[in-house]
């Protein structure tokens, strides 16, 4: 299961971008879909594309020996 940040930072200026997308109905993301973000400073739009890499942060801890 994967899932877009809500906020982003801006490559360009450092600020915060905001999620402008709306979750699907049923609430799945799949790897490939675009979501779109906004910077609040320099209001420039970013276009992600969903990998399988974002998923919700406990998924992204890898296990230490
Ligand atoms: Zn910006």
């Amino acid at each position: 299961m994967i899932e877009p940040a809500n906020t982003i930072v801006c490559v360009d200026c450092g600020g915060t971008c905001h999620l402008l997308t709306y979750p699907p109905e049923d609430g799945l993301w799949e790897p490939g879909d675009i979501v779109t973000y906004r910077c609040q400073d320099c209001t420039d739009r970013w276009d992600i594309v969903l990998t399988e890499e974002d998923v919700p942060d406990a998924e992204q801890d890898t296990t230490h020996w």
